[in-house]
């Protein structure tokens, strides 16, 4: 406990040296909205729904209401269009729908991706997180004619005693027929999400859901740790089932067993939790874009000079935007600097760090910036990194490494300001 905590006053210690010293880590309630020019952005729409709510979930999801479905996407429209007057004209670089289970809201997909194609100019990829027992034709049809062009398939496990200890309900058929349903689809990427570090979980069980996966040959695997947020039920839950999450040196060996067998089948790495086939160009991601804009209740927009966090109560998020046409709740002002650290944190997730980063607002060079520089050199030592010839890339070690960091980094601050905003429709400040 007391190494934990040490660790996490070193983190903060560590982030607010990087920001620098005026920069304050709180979101505040969102007075004025301030919208600057943006050449591109990327797109993300939250549909919070979902049939089975998973015991270990940190997302803001709520259950199935066929009665909120139609009001809430009427006032995802709205906001699509209230955007859309200002960005209508930037290059939309990629469309991302997650959740909650987007799929739940089946036909009503559609409406979500016509307003956005009508209200900006979309040149990029239609993204979509999907769940095996969620997946049918009807479904791949609507995802089809809605132009997704890629998709997300949450399988976690493919053992059933594993997937039942954390509170998933579909089986192993279940899970091959959706694979198999969006393979004959037409569908550029596919990528499988997995867990690893499950409580219970053995070497073996990992070594048979990577044999299982690759059986498969998807694009892309993204295999995430089991994260324990204070907030989600897996701590009540595993005490209830008298099961232990693996230690840190267990998840060690796993994570490296991860990366060499994935290596050794034509895969690389894309992301510190995702392998690519070798020869694929696309890539499957979520959060590591420049800059977004966030629709639906929870969504962030981040424009580099500061982000926004939309309330995550869906019922106040619907009347918000009938009221007063948007649901922004908090926001947070960014430095260029603080904005510069916020990039190069998702380049070293993406584990490739480009020497140079041209941004809207922000442009960098690695090398020529002291704090990163000083950085990049540490990794360089402890063989953490490796310089190419316009960029430098993380090693196996460094993978693992910044995976640690990583966790510790994003549970500690998503953890606080997630909290919040579960707790207080509009909370009044959120300092992490
Ligand atoms: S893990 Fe996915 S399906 Fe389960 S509750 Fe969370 S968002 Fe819903």
């Amino acid at each position: 406990m007391i190494i934990k905590k040490a660790f996490e006053h070193s983190v903060k210690l560590f982030r607010k040296v990087l920001a620098g010293k005026d920069v304050e880590f709180k979101f505040t309630p969102a007075k004025h909205i301030k919208m600057p020019t943006l050449s591109e952005t990327s797109i993300y729409v939250h549909i919070p729904f979902c049939k089975n709510l998973c015991p270990y979930c940190p997302y803001n999801r709520i259950p199935y209401d066929t009665k909120l479905i139609k009001p809430y996407v009427d006032a995802l429209i709205k906001e699509i269009e209230g955007y859309g007057k200002v960005y209508g004209k930037t290059k939309i670089t990629s469309v991302y729908f997650g959740g909650g289970t987007p799929t739940i809201i089946g036909d009503e997909l559609t409406r979500i991706t016509n307003a956005i194609r009508k209200n900006f100019n979309t040149v990029g990829d239609f993204c979509i997180e999907t769940n095996p027992n969620d997946i049918s034709e009807k479904t791949i049809t609507v995802l089809n004619d809605c132009g997704f062009n890629s998709i997300s398939i949450g399988v976690q496990s493919f053992n059933e005693t594993l997937l039942q200890s954390i509170g998933r309900t579909y089986s192993i058929n279940d899970i091959h027929n959706a694979i198999m349903l969006a393979k004959n689809n037409h569908f550029d990427t596919i990528n499988i999400d997995l867990l690893f570090a499950l409580p219970g979980q053995k070497k073996d069980d990992l070594a048979m859901d990577i044999k299982r996966v690759l059986e498969y040959c998807p694009d892309q695997v993204t295999y995430y740790p089991l994260f324990t947020f204070p907030y989600s039920e897996i701590s009540e839950y595993k005490q209830i089932k008298y099961v232990k999450s693996p230690s840190i040196f267990k998840r060690r060996k796993m994570y490296y067993q991860l990366y060499d067998t994935f290596k050794s089948n034509g895969y690389s790495k894309c992301s510190v939790w995702s392998f690519k086939k070798d020869n694929d160009e696309k890539k499957y991601s979520s959060v590591t874009r420049e800059r977004y804009l966030g629709f639906g209740a929870s969504s962030g927009s981040y424009y580099e000079t500061h982000f926004t966090l939309n309330t995550f109560s869906v019922p106040e998020y619907i009347s918000s935007i009938n009221s007063k046409g948007n649901a922004v709740s908090l926001t947070m002002n960014f430095t260029k600097r603080l904005s510069i650290f916020y990039d190069f944190y998702w380049r070293l997730y993406d584990t490739v760090i480009p020497k140079k980063r041209n941004l809207e607002f922000s442009s960098y060079s690695v090398e020529k910036n002291t704090h990163i520089h000083i950085m990049i050199k540490i990794f360089l030592l402890l063989k953490w990194m490796e310089k190419g010839k316009n960029e430098y890339r993380l090693t196996r070690k460094g993978c693992l490494w910044v995976h640690f960091i990583q966790n510790m980094f994003s549970l500690s601050a998503i953890n606080t300001i997630w909290s919040a905003g579960k707790k207080y429709a509009w909370p009044k400040e959120v300092k992490f």
